[in-house]
């Protein structure tokens, strides 16, 4: 059965766990300005998921894929981190084991400080060849003719995981490692959905790991939690920083 905390019992237990992990979602950029993907305003009212982000799109379509693609790096590019990723790099800071596995692509936990991420669905700004697998940084917002070519001549694809992709075995690996060793897992700013990442708090629950959630609304991981902060994650990770006096 789900033991529930009240704030401080949780603060309290929480500033003695050794292991932490962190599972974080579209929402916590939310407050950044880039737009989720579900719900009110997310991207998927405006564009159709089969048109731009599946991997027999970009077969088929590959420059409105990367036109797609495109927008939303100049979208990442023109927002920032907010105080809901400084949080958690401060959080690391005090942990001797703490894992940061993000389903987003935007970059924000690494450039807010976080160190050890386990990025499960790739990350914007890198590029992957799709005819000889070479990995690179890329950091374009623009190409004279698209799709962008490899000096294979390959059709580059942006390194994220695309609808009908497995994710990187490695990094998956190294998020369920950590999800069966946490004491904690903040689970934040996700709509619970997309497979297997909404497995992950079902692994940490089941290994002995207390779940706490992060959210504007009740989730399919809400009766797994042993609290459920719903509000923005900015004031959530605020609070919780502050009450352990890391602010
Ligand atoms: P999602 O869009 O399915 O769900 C977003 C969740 O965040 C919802 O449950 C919503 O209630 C919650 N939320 C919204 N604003 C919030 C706030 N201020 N504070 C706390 N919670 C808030 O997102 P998902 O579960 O991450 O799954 C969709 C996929 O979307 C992921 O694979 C991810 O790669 C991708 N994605 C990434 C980005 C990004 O990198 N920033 C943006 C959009 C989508």
């Amino acid at each position: 059965m789900t033991m529930s905390y009240d704030f401080m019992d949780f603060i309290r237990e929480f500033s003695q766990a050794k292991s932490v992990a962190v599972l974080t979602g579209a929402g916590i950029s939310a407050e950044s300005g880039v737009p989720t993907f579900r719900g009110k305003g997310g991207i998927w009212e405006e564009i159709s998921i089969e048109e731009v982000a599946t991997i027999s799109a970009f077969e088929t379509n590959p420059v409105r894929v990367w036109e797609w693609f495109l927008d939303l790096r100049k979208t990442f590019k023109n927002c920032s981190p907010n105080s809901a990723h400084t949080s958690l790099a401060k959080l690391e800071e005090r942990f001797d084991d703490f894992t940061l596995i993000t389903q987003n692509i935007d970059n924000y936990h690494q450039e807010a400080g976080s160190r050890n991420v386990v990025e499960l669905h790739g990350n914007a700004w890198w590029s992957r060849c799709w005819s000889c697998g070479a990995r690179f940084e890329d950091k374009a917002l623009g190409f004279d003719s698209l799709p962008p070519r490899c000096d294979c001549g390959g059709r580059l694809k942006p390194d994220v995981v695309f609808f009908g992709e497995a994710l990187p075995i490695g990094e998956l690996e190294r998020a369920i490692q950590a999800a069966q060793r946490c004491e904690f897992m903040l689970v934040i700013g996700t709509s619970a959905i997309v497979a297997p990442a909404t497995s992950l708090p079902y692994c940490a629950y089941q290994s002995g790991g207390k779940i706490i959630e992060v959210n504007l609304e009740p989730t399919g991981h809400s009766s797994l939690a042993s609290l459920s902060l719903f509000e923005p994650a900015t004031k959530a990770l605020e609070r919780i920083v502050e009450a352990m006096g890391l602010d």
